[in-house]
């Protein structure tokens, strides 16, 4: 296989566009395709100062590095979800990208300043856990960027993951997700940034190539709590027709974008307001994350006034502990 440009050894074909390059000129049709992509939907400009949601899965990784490569002033954040070695491992991974080529890092760390992890955030309000993980990220993307001043914020989520997404959203015809379904999210409040996809138009197995082409080291596993997550279920069966027919991701996304999504119009959203608690934008009068978090903090007191520091010496528990509790178990 030879480079289209140099017709030198081809390292990454692309299938889907019936082409090959070496490592020099993948890099180099990666890099258009990502300012193509910010271009045509006006995601950034130059002026931006743009907060890089940062996983340190490749995508993300991936995603810092061509937006400084780029020229964009990119700042990287963390978010510390507390999944155990998994949380532990992403950030050592994120942390080495950010000191290797003096890129600024923000961390945020949930445990450390809510008391629990996203994982307990669900055990106490009763959700799943990828649910309170993922209302949890997009309040902390929010958050942190008014805060630190970033009018727009950038996340990895590439061609498989939108063309799965868009997949799960029509076999259930959630028209309301279809409707909202779009690589910018054009911020519709004074407390709410923009949040782009500069990845829309790239393929998974692309991210990783650059990933890898460009030396950056990134955390392979997925989470602990994404196995056997619908969405992996409707990546495996697009992968199946990629195979088969190269293409097929990219004609479903882009063309749901060209065709699809003008036909489903959102309905008038419902008038954002102030959240009372913390001031970020809701539609009720307590944002979704403040209601989980102080249910949870609830839950937890309860815990604690009902498990006392020293297990009871009388044989009799107190109401709704174990009686062998050292710690309260989790409540489901
Ligand atoms: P996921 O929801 O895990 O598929 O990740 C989608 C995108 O969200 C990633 O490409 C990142 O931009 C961002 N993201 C996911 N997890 C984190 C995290 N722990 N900290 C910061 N950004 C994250
Ligand atoms: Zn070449
Ligand atoms: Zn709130």
């Amino acid at each position: 296989m030879r480079c289209r440009k140099c017709h030198g050894t081809a390292t990454v074909e692309i299938r889907r566009h019936h082409t090959a390059f070496c490592s020099e000129h993948f890099l180099e049709f990666f890099e258009r395709q990502v300012a193509r992509a910010i271009e045509e939907e006006r995601m950034l400009t130059h002026r931006d100062r743009v907060l890089v949601a940062v996983s340190g899965g490749k995508d993300s990784l991936a995603l810092w590095d061509v937006l400084r490569r780029l020229g964009y002033d990119a700042t990287g954040m963390y978010i510390n979800l507390g999944i155990g070695e998994y949380s532990r491992e992403s950030q050592r991974k994120t942390v080495a990208y950010a000191e290797a080529h003096g890129a600024e890092l923000l961390i945020v760390d949930i445990p450390g300043q809510y008391g629990m992890s996203v994982e307990e955030f669900a055990r106490a309000t009763g959700r799943v856990s990828c649910s309170a993980c993922g209302l949890s990220k997009r309040y902390l993307f929010n958050r942190v960027a008014l805060e630190h001043g970033f009018g727009v914020v950038a996340t990895g989520h590439n061609l498989d993951d939108e063309a799965a997404v868009l997949l799960g959203n029509l076999l259930h015809w959630q028209t309301e997700y279809l409707a909202r379904q779009a690589p910018v999210l054009r911020s519709a409040h004074p407390h709410q940034v923009t949040k782009v996809k500069p990845f829309y138009r790239i393929a998974e197995r692309e991210t990783a190539a650059y990933a890898i082409v460009r030396g950056i080291d990134y955390i392979v596993d997925e989470c602990p709590n994404s196995v056997g997550a619908r969405s992996l279920l409707y990546k495996e069966a697009l992968n199946l027709l990629e195979q088969a027919a190269p293409g097929t991701k990219q004609s479903l996304y882009w063309g749901f974008l060209e065709r699809g999504r003008p036909l489903v119009r959102a309905q008038d959203g419902a008038t954002l307001r102030d959240c009372v608690h913390c001031g970020q934008p809701t539609t009720g009068e307590v944002c979704a994350f403040c209601r989980m978090t102080e249910r949870a903090a609830e839950r937890m007191r309860v815990r604690r006034m009902r498990t006392p520091a020293s297990p009871p010496v009388s044989p009799e528990p107190a109401p709704g502990v174990p009686a062998a509790a050292g710690a309260a178990p989790p409540d489901r």
